[in-house]
């Protein structure tokens, strides 16, 4: 591999583009499944640097796409995620907006280095990664299928390798009771609130048994009409987290027993509804990672935490668990660090550290796919791990 790939390559004119496709983006921020902008602005870019472009007529997934780069040689298949869906109110107050730049210019500088190597490269938008998780109907729909590796980037507070991140079922719980005067009939009632605070408690008194992996956490949505009335309908929506599929399964069914013992103890009746489909743990691809890493810091990022532990739950989760995956993350703050999915957070998306960051993961990440495609024994290893794990 010669010392630096991207020599014959005008770095500074792909790092414009980004720019101003995140301001771009920024600047018009749309919610989870309404991506349609941010999918123009994406597409319009790749198409630019001739990527041909596939959409779909599925159900919640017209905000994506697929770019295809191909060398016309043989080589692997290389792909980029881009996330471009914005918060209600607070907009790109998780960076989005500079994620789906960072996987589009990595796309893009990969795609400049290929026809000496051989292989694609895709750079494939995916929808609704705040409520939905678009991946994941992506993965069901074979949409990975002949993908040998593949990388996302997020903006943080700190420069971070992949690691890991909790499988989550959410899930709706309704208690249906009987209706009663609060103060003249009550024991002609069946108190749906009762049920459903039992429900609350047995959570709580559930934790001391749980691993300390498991999350367990929820919201009453509705939680009766009057005072006066004994309530005969609730409602509440939780979330029920593991560092696995199999243990956050298993916690779901102990919840599910709790809810059964809390219709024992009312007389109201339950009914439960798991939302969406499950979001899988991520499981990082260690050489793939190890790899990211060394290039990381030779597009000269610094301070690279090698903390693996985190509690969130994201839908590359499901993607690693078809091919091999890293999520990485890097660093956009200044020292007051402010966390994610705050507006402090997405004013931070637009400084020129912001920028230089973005820069750097995106030729980190590009430089990854290159290495990857120019040295088949490293595919190889990275394929044997997946298989093992
Ligand atoms: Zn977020
Ligand atoms: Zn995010």
């Amino acid at each position: 591999m010669p010392a630096n790939p991207f020599k014959e390559v005008s770095l500074e004119e792909i790092k414009k583009e980004m720019v101003a496709l995140s301001d771009e983006i920024f600047a018009n921020p749309e919610v989870s499944g309404a991506e349609y902008s941010s999918k123009k602005a994406h597409v319009k870019l790749l198409e630019k640097h001739h990527f041909a472009i596939r959409e779909f007529d599925l159900p919640q997934l017209e905000t994506a796409f697929i770019a295809t780069f191909d060398s016309g040689k043989p080589g692997p298949v290389i792909a980029y995620l881009a996330e471009y869906d914005a918060l209600p109110e607070i907009g790109h107050a998780c960076g989005h907006n500079l994620l789906g730049a960072v996987s589009t210019g990595a796309a893009v500088l990969l795609s400049k280095l290929l026809p000496s190597v051989g292989g694609k490269t895709l750079l494939i938008g995916t929808p609704a990664e705040e409520t939905y998780g678009g991946k994941i109907l992506m993965v069901d729909a074979g949409l990975f299928e002949g993908v040998d590796i593949s990388m996302i980037a997020h903006p943080d507070s700190e420069n971070r390798v992949s690691g890991e991140s909790l499988a989550c079922h959410e899930v709706e719980l309704e208690f249906r009771g009987k209706a009663s005067h609060a103060a003249a009939a009550p024991d002609k009632g069946k108190n749906a609130l009762s049920a459903m605070m039992l429900t609350f408690m047995g959570i709580n008194a559930m934790r001391e048994h749980f691993t300390d992996d498991v999350r367990v956490h929820g919201i009453i949505t509705n939680g009766g009409a009057a005072a006066n009335i004994i309530p005969d309908f609730t409602k509440a929506t939780f979330h029920v987290r593991a560092a696995s599929r199999k243990t956050a399964d298993e916690a779901r069914e102990r919840f599910f027993d709790i809810v059964k013992g809390a219709e024992l103890m009312t007389g109201a009746v339950a009914s439960l509804d798991c939302l969406g489909r499950p979001y899988d743990n991520m499981n990082t691809n260690r050489v793939l990672s190890d790899i990211c890493t060394a290039c990381m810091e030779s597009a000269g990022m610094t301070d690279i935490s090698r903390d693996t532990v985190s509690k969130v739950s994201i839908d590359m989760g499901n993607v690693s668990h078809a091919v091999p995956a890293i999520h990485p993350f890097f660093n956009i703050t200044d020292e007051s660090a402010p966390e994610l999915h705050t507006l402090a957070f997405a004013a931070c998306t637009k400084t020129p550290f912001a920028y230089e960051q973005m820069f750097k993961m995106a030729q980190a990440l590009a430089l990854t796919g290159y290495k990857v495609a120019s040295d088949p024994a490293l595919l190889a290893e990275i394929k044997e791990e997946f298989k093992k794990s």
